[in-house]
């Protein structure tokens, strides 16, 4: 039996399925996918990111006396030559996302292919409620997982050490630039590695309960891009601190299981990648220069524009952040979530389909356990509660450092300052606000 390990968004060996699973002859490989490349900037950040923790996936396969094969190409042709070459079955981590479900049915029809579950902890198929029907709202799906969540240690995957590699040339390593992309400067943060991260974060997961929401504080793990590339389990990160037995940890844990819920509604729901979860007819407003003026960080809003240029700076975005900028695009500008999750998913270091699409879908309030749509976050209110001195928002605007922080959380207070060059606000908050009630109304077909 001579198997392919297709390591994909599971850049680890550790905690791995596939060197679990593995049977004894085999050959690890990864795929630049050109179908995918193709699709991104060439100043992506993720590239460099995947493309530095590839290598470093190569270094540690040789380590334990195997190796990893890279291709640059489109899967189809990898595995067609791969068949010829007599190669009999590949593992893989399944991905519920519509790209990822239609590659692998496409290669499956050349070999077949055996899946697992190891980007996530939970199978999405066996958790169902007592009348067979998904869950659709967090806390009882949470609940429901009692017996794992209040665990000490969920099994890892331990390494099946029969394995051996097969004879093949594993010397090809594409540069950055041969694949059309430029080195990118990465945050400091993500040359840590994942254990480094939780290490720095158990200092702090005290805390975490009462200073996640102050954007600019640095009181969350960070691991989100660890975690979707797979260089670490969300296992491995659940063990790593139960292993403290300490009740601190609990609130993060609950967390974790917030990515696996959007992962289940993904899987359960496929058509929520691209369409309301819940059926309504929203007639969302197609103004495009409000679109753009969201994405470039010019709406006049302070805590808005910040928080995009950050993302178009950077790649990263604080949670809270995330949550205002959404619930200010899609009901202030009433603009459709799908332009802004698009937008995310070019932006994002961490992007992640479940996660953003859910995330989006909550904001606009047409997902699963949704935000009632007359819950619309004020942008002036958040910022005076989570950014009171403006410490964020002057990070992003060096030329505001000696502007009173209370005008930043003021509508239309910074344009009123003589020296300062800012546009005025594109929408009023207050009448904003009240259009996505009534159009939410209309929707819903309830009265005014
Ligand atoms: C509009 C919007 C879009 C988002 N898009 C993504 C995305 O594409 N990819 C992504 O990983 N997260 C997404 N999130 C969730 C969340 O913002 C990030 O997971 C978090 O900011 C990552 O930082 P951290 O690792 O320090 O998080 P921590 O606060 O330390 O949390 C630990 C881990 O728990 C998980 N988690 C926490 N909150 C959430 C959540 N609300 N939904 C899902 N998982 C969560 C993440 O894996 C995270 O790494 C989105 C949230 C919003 C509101």
């Amino acid at each position: 039996m001579r198997q392919v390990l297709w390591f994909r968004r599971d850049l680890r060996v550790e905690d791995s399925a596939l060197l679990a699973n593995a049977s004894k002859n085999v050959l690890p490989i990864f795929i630049f996918d050109k179908n995918i490349l193709k699709k991104l900037d060439k100043n992506d950040k993720r590239v460099t990111f995947i493309y530095k923790s590839v290598l470093e996936l190569k270094k540690k396969l040789q380590g334990l006396n195997l190796d990893l094969a890279i291709f640059f190409d489109e899967p189809k042709n990898v595995f067609t030559n791969l068949k010829k070459d007599g190669f009999d079955e590949v593992l893989c981590s399944v991905d519920f996302d519509s790209y990822a479900k239609n590659r692998d049915e496409e290669i499956e029809s050349i070999l077949p292919i055996k899946r697992f579950i190891d980007s996530f902890i939970l199978n999405p198929n066996s958790h169902l409620k007592k009348d067979n029907t998904p869950y659709k709202v967090f806390t009882p799906f949470y609940k429901s997982l009692n017996i794992i969540t209040q665990s000490y240690n969920i099994e890892e995957y331990s390494f099946n050490k029969n394995l051996e590699k097969i004879e093949f040339d594993y010397s090809f390593i594409p540069t950055l630039e041969q694949m059309g992309f430029e080195s990118q400067e990465l945050p400091e943060f993500l040359s840590k590695d994942a254990i480094e991260l939780l290490e720095e974060f158990r200092a702090k997961v005290n805390k975490y309960q009462e200073e996640r929401d102050f954007f600019y504080i640095d009181a969350s793990s960070k691991i989100s891009v660890h975690l979707r590339f797979g260089l670490i389990s969300p296992k491995q990160v659940f063990n790593y601190f139960k292993s403290f037995g300490s009740a601190d940890c609990e609130f993060f844990i609950r967390e974790i299981f917030w990515r696996e819920f959007y992962n289940y509604i993904l899987f359960h729901f496929p058509h929520s990648e691209f369409d309301n979860l819940n059926k309504l007819e929203i007639k969302w407003n197609e103004n495009e220069e409000d679109f753009i003026k969201w994405c470039e960080g010019k709406t006049g809003v302070p805590i808005i524009d910040a928080a995009m240029i950050h993302l178009n700076n950077t790649g990263l975005m604080h949670n809270r952040l995330r949550m205002v900028v959404a619930s200010f695009l899609t009901k202030n500008l009433f603009v459709d979530w799908k332009k802004g999750e698009e937008y995310f998913a070019k932006k994002l270091l961490d992007y992640e389909a479940s996660s953003n699409v859910g995330s989006w879908q909550w904001s606009s309030s047409t997902g699963a356990d949704a935000a009632p749509y007359f819950r619309v976050f004020n942008p002036y209110t958040q910022s005076q509660k989570f950014d009171k001195d403006g410490i964020f928002i002057k990070s992003v605007f060096k030329e505001f450092e000696n502007i009173e922080p209370k005008l930043f959380h003021i509508e239309n207070a910074l344009q009123s300052n003589l020296f300062v060059e800012y546009p005025k606000a594109i929408v009023d908050i207050k009448l904003s606000r009240q259009r996505a009630i009534d159009k939410f109304k209309e929707a819903k077909n309830e009265q005014f």
